[in-house]
């Protein structure tokens, strides 16, 4: 069997005959384009980062940084990462050996992955998961164990008794996401120390997904794992700047921690892009130092188009978990479903029927799991776009006909 009709297989994206198909990200813009759709499938920001940032970068072309950064990354960009870190959440690192830049968040993991893990050991993550994830445990060749998010009152929490049954002798990974895409989840400081007992008692390295780590709402603060007490030295802490400046074409991402497992990532990164975004790192360096006021703007203004798209959702008669942190609002569309439909026939069906495009959180999901059951009519929306991009969204919606399944015009 070749490993990319695996990786395509764990990330959903075979097709019965086993060939690769689009990510549901791209399947669903592709459509939204087609029908004019109001885009809240995939999430990415409709308006680019701040000019200050962007100029950075233009400046640094004209100046002639265009050959290949150094292969852990810029000097200052690895400095601005540990100054960062040091700074918002009292965390540690030496910038030359306990910080690597890497082509995005995604590719941090996916070299984290590769280096750490290999067929015989367990990488566990939460389930409904980030695709990225279950396909960079699948080119490794390790097996993938999840953990449900449970929707309650609460917003999705952590299924407990299953983390306990899920980690064991065998992980050799926990990759934690928080906050969370799909579900806007940010895990709480027990459950996260609950994730952190467990990655101890199994002597488990933790690999984090904290692209979201400023976009929280509602006075909620993430927490790195790697600041809980004695989990510095298991943990590597991934982030990028696409998500925190809005520029999500930059790739510019990083990885943190000990020394040797820096070493160990470095070793896998350096065959896969080598490096890359010579002149984006300059500018991401100076962002992560005085970017903090364009952050707080953005958090507060994506908290308003959260309030906006949640309760134009729930006007039109969907029943909705209140993300606390991310791009995304999942929703139950069981009131909407015509006979023998799920959560993706209706995302499939929805760009035309309404015309605003969603992604169904099965996507998220292993095939045939609990969790992928008890989802199945759930959808996910992104509230990253301009405030009249929502409001004509929630106005669509609001014409869907709960009863029949259809639209009523
Ligand atoms: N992170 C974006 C999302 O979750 C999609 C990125 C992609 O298209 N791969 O919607």
């Amino acid at each position: 069997m070749q490993r990319w009709r695996d990786v395509a297989r764990a990330s959903g994206l075979a097709s019965p005959d086993g060939s690769a198909r689009p990510t549901i990200f791209a399947e669903m813009t592709v459509l939204a384009q087609r029908t004019g759709a109001a885009n809240l499938g995939q999430g990415f920001p409709d308006s680019d980062g701040p000019a200050w940032i962007r100029e950075i970068a233009a400046a640094a072309i004209r100046d002639g940084v265009n050959q290949y950064p150094p292969g852990r990354g810029a000097p200052e960009l690895r400095r601005a990462v540990a100054a960062h870190q040091l700074r918002r959440y009292g965390i540690e690192l030496d910038p030359e050996r306990e910080v690597l830049v890497t082509a995005g968040a995604t590719e941090a993991i996916a070299a984290a992955v590769l280096a750490l893990a290999g067929p015989g050991d367990e990488v566990v993550t939460l389930e409904p998961f980030y695709d990225s994830h279950a396909a960079a445990i699948a080119m490794a060749g390790a097996t993938h164990v999840t953990v449900p998010l449970v929707p309650g009152p609460d917003g999705f929490r952590l299924d407990t008794a299953a983390l306990g049954t899920a980690v064991s002798e065998r992980t050799r990974i926990i990759l934690v996401n928080t906050p969370h895409n799909p579900t806007g989840t940010v895990l709480s400081r027990p459950e996260l120390q609950l994730i952190a007992d467990a990655a101890r008692r199994a002597d488990a390295l933790v690999v984090t997904d904290e692209v979201y780590e400023h976009l929280t709402f509602d006075g909620v603060t993430h927490t790195p794992i790697a600041a809980l007490p004695g989990m510095a030295e298991r943990t590597l802490t991934i982030s990028s700047a696409g998500k925190t400046f809005s520029l999500t074409g930059w790739k510019i991402g990083w990885v943190a921690g000990p020394a040797e497992l820096i070493e160990a990532v470095t070793a896998i990164k350096q065959f896969l892009t080598y490096s890359g975004g010579a002149p984006f790192q300059p500018a991401i360096a100076r962002a992560l130092v005085d970017g903090d006021p364009d952050i707080a703007a953005l958090r507060d203004s994506l908290s308003a188009r959260r309030d906006l798209l949640v309760a134009g959702l729930r006007d039109a008669g969907f029943e909705l978990v209140v993300p606390a942190g991310t791009y995304f609002v999942c929703a139950d569309a069981t009131p909407f479903l015509a006979e023998g439909d799920d959560g993706a026939a209706f995302a499939r069906a929805l760009p035309e029927r309404a015309g605003v495009a969603t992604v169904p959180v099965s996507a998220f999901c292993r095939e045939g799991s609990a969790t992928s059951q008890a989802l199945a009519p759930w959808v996910r929306f992104t509230f990253v776009k301009d405030e009249q991009t929502l409001r004509t969204a929630v106005e669509r919606l609001r014409e869907l006909d709960p009863r029949r399944g259809a639209v009523q015009r």
